[in-house]
């Protein structure tokens, strides 16, 4: 069986340089956690604890001195509470989460009806939600056509959470078009992302099966996984090599791998390693 790795696959530079700085503070004698586990990947949130650094659910939580940040950046809220409690922060935003976060908060101290598109619940939009709202104006957060508010008015600011699909940005715009509204575009989707997101489609077309790599509770690993089902019809999300059956794979002449953006390079391997020998 030919396994063929998507371009681009894996760790991303804000996942990377949100690790990078986590292993730098595991050194610290006072403890360190991070707010919510760092990245969507149990492995690494376990190799993290054992080297010291611990993750805090809520505020409440904090016992350390130092509390990073990850990557899907936090609420101004939260942010004025860490400063409250007086801890020592790493900020490892994203600095394309935070060019988002500051376009939220522009567009809504300019009057803007600020929508923010992406997933409801995810904590990069519900700082986004939540940044919009300081500058005062309407934020509206949303996933799908049918959720544009049916009295949405100009002035219209649209802001993007980083690992949506152009596709949603598309149906979105398209329709504002079709109601007649004029709107300020920020499209703030990350070029990882979206360099990701072709990288799967091209591979998928022309492959028999792709295998995905990464947290089930990852939101670009599951947009890569529904874009494969688009363009694959025998697709496998997992996190660890154990989760797939070789049977599975018994008419498969070439496989492709993508990988989440919060999928580190040695997770890959082993599953390609291990791939080869099917
Ligand atoms: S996907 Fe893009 S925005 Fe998200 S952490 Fe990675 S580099 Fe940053």
């Amino acid at each position: 069986m030919e396994v063929i790795l998507a371009d681009h696959a894996g760790a991303c530079y804000g996942v990377k340089r949100a690790l990078d700085l986590a292993y730098e503070a595991a050194g610290a004698s006072t403890g360190a956690q991070t707010l919510g586990p760092l990245i969507h990947n149990s492995g690494v949130v376990k190799e993290l604890e054992e080297k010291g650094i611990g993750v805090a659910s809520t505020l409440d939580d904090i016992s350390a001195d130092t509390v990073i940040i990850r990557s899907h950046g936090v609420t101004p809220e939260v942010l004025d509470a860490l400063n409250e409690k007086g801890c020592h922060i790493i900020d490892a935003t994203c600095p394309h989460v935070l060019r988002a976060q500051k376009a939220a908060l522009d567009l809504s101290e300019r009057g803007n009806w600020v929508l923010v598109l992406g997933e409801k619940g995810h904590p990069e939009v519900d700082g986004l939600k939540a940044w919009a709202a300081c500058g005062g104006g309407k934020v509206s957060v949303v996933s799908s056509i049918d959720e544009l508010p049916d009295n949405l008015a100009e002035p219209i600011g649209i802001v993007v959470q980083t690992t949506q699909t152009e596709e949603l940005l598309e149906s979105i715009t398209q329709e504002l078009a079709n109601r007649g509204l004029h709107f300020e575009l920020h499209n703030t989707i990350c070029s990882a992302t979206s360099k990701r997101q072709n990288a799967v489609i091209e591979l998928a077309q022309n492959v028999d099966a792709m295998v995905v790599i990464g947290g089930k509770n990852s939101s670009n690993t599951t947009r890569l996984f529904e874009l494969c089902q688009k363009y694959c019809h025998l697709v496998f999300h997992i996190e660890s090599i154990d989760e797939l059956d070789k049977s599975s794979f018994l008419d498969v002449k070439t496989v492709g791998i993508a990988a989440g953006a919060s999928t580190p390079d040695p997770q890959i391997a082993s599953v390609v390693d291990c791939l080869r020998t099917y």
